[in-house]
């Protein structure tokens, strides 16, 4: 919104106000610079940060209330996966960014590659990890380097489905239910700045519990 408009309806929403609840104008002031700052936070975030990381939050509270049944590498894995096409798109200047995978029916076939091809990845980044950590003082940090198959099936299909999901509130260029129906029932629920704060939220809820529950299991 410019900041002419805004200025506009700040203007029309103190005619509206009852008299006496701002009393002055460092109220209306506050008022103004609040939401213009969240406008512009919102609008830098929009343009400018890559979701693909925030996915992760949600991953990490799911990892923390379901333990050893579900492997956040694997998630992780499925979330980098998602959003190969739309770098691929980007960096083609396409118009339309979110096509086939960030659909349901996408989801389910990029979950399959990602249960099989990300639960081989993570197991061999987890051997890598353990030959890193073999020395005296941090030999505590050796992880078992085994992802069970129902782990990486609930993080590979949990982490294509919640993606599609969580992009369809905010990628206007999405039809998540393609080729069954055009429609995007979810798109704006909440302001993207809102489900960023969601997702770092969740994200550092699940870690805390995690690091509390001294749990190492990917
Ligand atoms: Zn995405």
């Amino acid at each position: 919104m410019p900041s002419s408009q805004l200025a506009a309806s700040l203007v029309a929403m103190r005619a509206s106000l009852p008299r006496g609840l701002i009393k002055n104008d460092i109220g209306m002031l506050f008022l103004a610079e609040s939401l213009l700052a969240y406008i512009t936070v919102d609008q830098v975030i929009r343009k400018t940060m890559p979701f693909t990381p925030f996915h992760m939050g949600p991953g990490a509270a799911i990892k923390a209330v379901t333990g050893k049944y579900f492997s956040l590498m694997v998630f992780g894995f499925a979330q980098v996966a998602m959003d190969v096409e739309p770098l691929v798109r980007i960096l083609r200047g396409d118009s339309v960014l979110h096509g086939f995978s960030h659909t349901y029916v996408g989801a389910l076939l990029i979950g399959i590659i990602s249960l099989f091809i990300g639960k081989a990845v993570s197991e061999r980044l987890l051997r890598a990890w353990n030959v890193m950590v073999r020395f005296r003082y941090t030999r505590w940090l050796v992880v078992s380097p085994g992802i069970t198959w129902p782990a990486a099936a609930s993080g590979a299909f949990i982490g294509t489905f919640s993606h599609v999901f969580l992009d369809s509130i905010m990628h206007s260029d999405m039809q998540p239910f393609s080729p069954f129906s055009a429609s995007n029932g979810l798109l704006h629920i909440m302001p993207v700045g809102w489900l960023y704060l969601l997702c770092v939220f969740l994200g550092v809820s699940g870690l805390m519990i995690m690091l509390a529950a001294g749990m190492r299991n990917k």
